[in-house]
C-alpha cells in the first residue's frame, strides 16, 4: 500500500471496519458465504488495489432470500418503536465509526474526507429521523357513510426491500432506505455498486454487530455483491415486493420494466441535469460559491451536481468572469488531504466520458472558457484526476441534454423575462434539482410556482446540491419519480390497508344499495 495512504490512516480504518484484503461478499447478517468469483476494488485516489470481494452466486442468493423471508416473519411483529430502538443503536455504532467509515468512503469512492464524513453524518441523521418516525407510522381515520361504522387506514410492512445503489453515495443511500424500511418492519437485501463494494462490507459488519447483540435473527440485513446480473436476481424476483434503485437513467429504465413486468413496486432515484438560474437581481458572491461548489464538489459526481448555469444576458459577462476566476483557485489532488477542493473521478471510463463531453460541446458549436485536462505525474498516478472545465453552450446541444458525470459546467445565456430562463431550466429530460439566485421575490415565487421549475427539488439562493434528510428526496421525469429519506417517504416501504368496522346488528350496504333477503 502506498505510503501516502498509510499517512492518512487507511489501513487502520479498514481494520476497525473489519474489511480485509479478501472479503466474502454475501451475508445474511453475521453469516457470510464464500464463492469463486470476485470483484477487485481499486482506489481512484492512488490506483492501489484496496481489496477483493467475492460475488453472489444464484445458490447463495437463494439462501439470502429464504433467510430474509424467515426473518421478516418475526421482525414484522416486533412493535415499531422497538425496531426504532435497533435503528437507534445502529446510529450509535455509526457515531463511533464515523471517522474510519468516512475515510473508507473517501478512499474507495474518491470524494473528499470532509464529504466522506458528511455522508456518514447523513446515515446518523436518517437513523435519528427513523427512530422518531417509528412512533408515528400513522394513517387517517374517515367518517363512514354508514351508521355505526368506523373507517380507518393503516400501514403494514411490505416484506423484503431490495436496494441497488450507485457508487457516488456508497453508504448514505443504503442508510436512507434501510433506516426507514427497518422501522416500517421490512427486511433488506442490499447490492452496493460493484465500484465501491468494500463500503458495503463495512456497513454490513456494523449492522450485524447490533443485530447480534440484540439476539435478532439472521436475515434482517443482507448483503449481495456483483454487477448488474446480481441486481437482476432481485429485480426479477417476485419475493422482493419493492426494489429501490439508485443510479443512471439507463439502469432505471431496465429496472422499472423488469420490476413492472411482475407488477412489483420500484423506487427510482436516477440521473439529474441540474441548473442554477442567475437573474439580474442575484447576489453574485453567493452565486459563485453555490455554482462552483455545485459543479466541482465530489468532482461533479453528485446526482445533484450543477451542470448548467442559466445566466441573464445583462450580467452574463460579470458572472462568467467571476466563476472563471474562482476555477483558477481550485486545488486538485488527493481528497484525503483537506487542502484540496477536487478529487479524482471514479475510474478511467468516467475520464473518457469527461473527455467526450468536452469534444462534443466544441463539435456542436460551443466554446471552452476553462480548459479541461487529464492530470498526470506525481500524485495523479491513478489517471483519474481531471481539471474542472467550463464551456459556453446552448441548451439544445445533445451533450448539454446528457448527464456527464464529471466536472463540466455549461454556461447558457437567457434574455428577457424569468419565464425564458424557466423554459431553459425545464428543457431537459431529467428533473432532479434546480435553483434560482435572486433577491427578487416575484422571480423566486414564479420559479417555485406550478408554472415554475419541474424538478423534485427547487431552491432559492442556495445551489442544487446538498439536500437535507428531513425533506423527501428525489426527482421527476427521467430522474424516476421516487422519493426517499424525509417527509412521508416512509409510505413507499409499506402497504396501505383501508379497514371498515361495523359495530351494529345491521348490515347496511355502501351507496345506499338494498339487498333484502
Ligand atoms: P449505474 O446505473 O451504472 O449503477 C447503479 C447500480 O445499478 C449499480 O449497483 C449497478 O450494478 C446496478 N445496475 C446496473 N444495471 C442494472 C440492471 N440492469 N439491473 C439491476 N441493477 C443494475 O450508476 P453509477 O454509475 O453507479 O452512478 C451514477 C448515476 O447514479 C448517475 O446517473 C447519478 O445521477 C445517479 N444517482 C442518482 C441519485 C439520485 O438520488 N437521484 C443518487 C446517486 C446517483
Amino acid at each position: 500500500m502506498a505510503t501516502a495512504i498509510l499517512d492518512f490512516g487507511i489501513e487502520k480504518a479498514l481494520e476497525q471496519l473489519g474489511v480485509s484484503n479478501h472479503n466474502k461478499g454475501t451475508s445474511t447478517g453475521s453469516d457470510w458465504f464464500s464463492s469463486e468469483e470476485k470483484i477487485s476494488s481499486y482506489s481512484p485516489v492512488d490506483g492501489e488495489l484496496i481489496g477483493t470481494v467475492e460475488t453472489t452466486t444464484a445458490a447463495d442468493y437463494e439462501k439470502v432470500i429464504q433467510t430474509a423471508s424467515e426473518a421478516f416473519k418475526s421482525w414484522r411483529v416486533m412493535p415499531a418503536p422497538q425496531r426504532g430502538e435497533i435503528v437507534r443503536q445502529f446510529g450509535e455504532e455509526l457515531r463511533k465509526l464515523k471517522e474510519p467509515l468516512g475515510k473508507l468512503v473517501s478512499y474507495e469512492m474518491g470524494k473528499s474526507y470532509q464529504e466522506g464524513l458528511g455522508e456518514v453524518q447523513e446515515m446518523i441523521d436518517i437513523c435519528d429521523f427513523a427512530v422518531g418516525l417509528s412512533r408515528q407510522l400513522h394513517g387517517l381515520t374517515m367518517h363512514s357513510e354508514r351508521p355505526g361504522h368506523r373507517m380507518y387506514e393503516q400501514y403494514h410492512p411490505l416484506g423484503i426491500v431490495g436496494i441497488i445503489s450507485a457508487f457516488n453515495f456508497p453508504v448514505a443511500v443504503w442508510a436512507w432506505n434501510t433506516a426507514l424500511a427497518w422501522i416500517c418492519g421490512d427486511v433488506c437485501v442490499w447490492k452496493p455498486s460493484e465500484k465501491t463494494p468494500l463500503c458495503g462490507i463495512a456497513c454490513q459488519h456494523i449492522i450485524a454487530k447490533v443485530l447480534k447483540e440484540n439476539n435478532l435473527p439472521e436475515g434482517i440485513s443482507c448483503l449481495i455483491n456483483g454487477d448488474y446480473k446480481v441486481g437482476e436476481m432481485m429485480t426479477k424476483d417476485k419475493r422482493v415486493p419493492l426494489v429501490s434503485a439508485t443510479g443512471s437513467t439507463r439502469m432505471g429504465k431496465i429496472v422499472a420494466a423488469t420490476v413492472g413486468e411482475r407488477l412489483g413496486k420500484s423506487l427510482l432515484e436516477l440521473g439529474g441535469n441540474n441548473a442554477i438560474i442567475v437573474t439580474p437581481d442575484a447576489d453574485i458572491k453567493m452565486t459563485v460559491i453555490g455554482a462552483v461548489f455545485g459543479a466541482v464538489g465530489t468532482a461533479g459526481q453528485r446526482c445533484t451536481s450543477t451542470r448548467r448555469l442559466i445566466i441573464h444576458e445583462s450580467i452574463y459577462d460579470k458572472v462568467k468572469n467571476a466563476v472563471v476566476d474562482a476555477y483558477g483557485q481550485l486545488r486538485i489532488g488527493n481528497p484525503l488531504d483537506e487542502n484540496n477542493h477536487v478529487g479524482p473521478l471514479i475510474d478511467k471510463d468516467a475520464v473518457k466520458g469527461y473527455q467526450n463531453a468536452l469534444e462534443k460541446v466544441v463539435e456542436e458549436g460551443g466554446k471552452i472558457v476553462v480548459e479541461g485536462a487529464v492530470l498526470s505525474g506525481e500524485g495523479y498516478e491513478s489517471g483519474c484526476y481531471v481539471k474542472p472545465a467550463i464551456a459556453e453552450a446552448d441548451n439544445s446541444f445533445k451533450i448539454v441534454q446528457h448527464e456527464t458525470f464529471a466536472p463540466v459546467l455549461y454556461l447558457l445565456k437567457y434574455s428577457g423575462d424569468i419565464e425564458n430562463a424557466i423554459d431553459v431550466q425545464n428543457g431537459v429530460a431529467q428533473g432532479l434539482s434546480s435553483a434560482i439566485m435572486t433577491n427578487n421575490l416575484r422571480e423566486a415565487e414564479r420559479f417555485l410556482s406550478y408554472a415554475g421549475s419541474d424538478c423534485g427539488i427547487a431552491n432559492v439562493n442556495i445551489g442544487t446540491s446538498g439536500a437535507e434528510i428531513g425533506g423527501a428526496f428525489g426527482g421527476e421525469k427521467e430522474t424516476g419519480g421516487g422519493r426517499e429519506s424525509g417527509s412521508d417517504a416512509w409510505k413507499v416501504y409499506m402497504r396501505r390497508q383501508t379497514n371498515t368496522i361495523n359495530y351494529t346488528t345491521e348490515l347496511p350496504l355502501a351507496q345506499g344499495i338494498k339487498f333484502d333477503l
